[in-house]
């Protein structure tokens, strides 16, 4: 089965830039979220992305022009070059000037998914959140619809039951900022079909990711296994009073060389979602001091409205 017809459902930070892409790559969108309200937010939303997408191509556009003139390449040697890649940019150009017109948005999940060849689902990190949708989308749904959560630390096994098509289902995990950090985790569990594991890999390709097959089912993935440890022991830095958020991202950054501090990142992450992941390991492990940061984050951030980039406010002011 050749997948045509993708349902993004949950249109937040990673929702909204997931459709995005998957229809910047020709595929038809269509957007599922709670309201209409939700639904005008993701438009909003989606114009952005189109502006940086425009952004990100002439960038590109800018870098090879003055690389080739650096280069003053041999045109024998190279034959073909310039106007190669130029094909490739002004395909790009098309590409990014179409995609708003490939994307639907609606709040009625039956007629959302009614030919949806595959729905991923971005909704938020919460386990009762994500088994009542797919308690609600196992019946209105095809047969031959795929179902990929893009979970970031819960496992398919969680919700296999209520898909109601546990070999249909698997998790398909995008990195933020997906234009430019372009992995695509793809996590089965125990009896995810190998032959939907292996159509979701080629599909991870046709929407420009790079693929990485996880073998085993694994909280968080490669990426979230590393990166959130690390984000929580910044966390628990600054509830500690050890340091405020700027100090301990700048001894990061400047000791190591990255581009970003623990701060920085989950402002891009959003506040919702790393709240949302406390939350869950509260839960799980008992351990007090996660209550503790989740209440810091709530009261004083998610309270006053500060979730991060998306809101203009978050550790930092955008
Ligand atoms: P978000 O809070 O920004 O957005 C969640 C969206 O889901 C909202 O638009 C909300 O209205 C919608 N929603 C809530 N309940 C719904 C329902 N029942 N049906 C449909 N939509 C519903 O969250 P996010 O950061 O985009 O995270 C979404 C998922 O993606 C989570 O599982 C998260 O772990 C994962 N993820 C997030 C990131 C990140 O950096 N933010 C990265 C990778 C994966």
């Amino acid at each position: 089965m050749e997948i045509k017809n993708v349902v993004v459902a949950g249109s937040g930070v990673l929702g909204a830039q997931i459709a995005f892409q998957v229809a910047f790559k020709r595929f038809n969108v269509t957007v599922y979220d709670i309201n209409d309200a939700v639904l005008g937010q993701a438009k909003v939303k989606m114009a952005g992305l189109e502006t940086t997408y425009q952004a990100e191509i002439h960038n590109a556009k800018a870098q090879f022009t003055q690389s080739t003139a650096n280069l003053n390449y041999n045109t024998n040697l190279l034959p073909g070059l310039n106007n190669t890649v130029t094909a490739a940019i002004q395909q790009s150009e098309h590409a990014v000037d179409s995609t708003l017109a490939r994307i639907t948005y609606t709040s009625d999940l039956k007629k959302a998914v009614s030919d949806a060849d595959l729905v991923i689902e971005a909704i938020p990190e919460v386990v009762t959140i994500k088994q009542s949708f797919y308690q609600q989308l196992a019946p209105l749904a095809p047969k031959k619809t795929i179902f990929a959560t893009n979970s970031s630390t819960l496992v398919p096994s969680q919700f296999a039951a209520e898909t109601g098509r546990p070999e249909r289902f698997l998790a398909l995990h995008f990195a933020n900022e997906i234009w430019k950090n372009n992995t695509a985790e793809i996590m089965g569990h125990k009896t995810t079909d190998p032959q939907v594991f292996a159509q979701i890999i080629a599909f991870a390709k046709a929407i420009g990711m790079i693929p990485i097959p996880v073998q085993k089912e694994q909280p968080g993935y490669i990426l979230n296994s590393i990166l959130v440890p690390f984000l929580d022991a910044a966390e628990m830095l600054y509830l500690d009073g050890i340091g405020d958020p700027e100090i301990i991202d700048k001894t990061w950054m400047l000791a190591t060389g990255a581009p970003q501090g623990p701060f920085g990142i989950l402002d891009v992450v959003g506040i919702v979602t790393a709240y949302n992941i406390i939350q869950n390991y509260a839960a799980t492990t008992g351990n007090h001091k996660y209550d503790e940061l989740a209440s810091l984050l709530k009261t004083n951030f998610i309270d006053k409205g500060k979730l991060g980039v998306s809101s203009g406010e978050g550790f930092y002011t955008y």
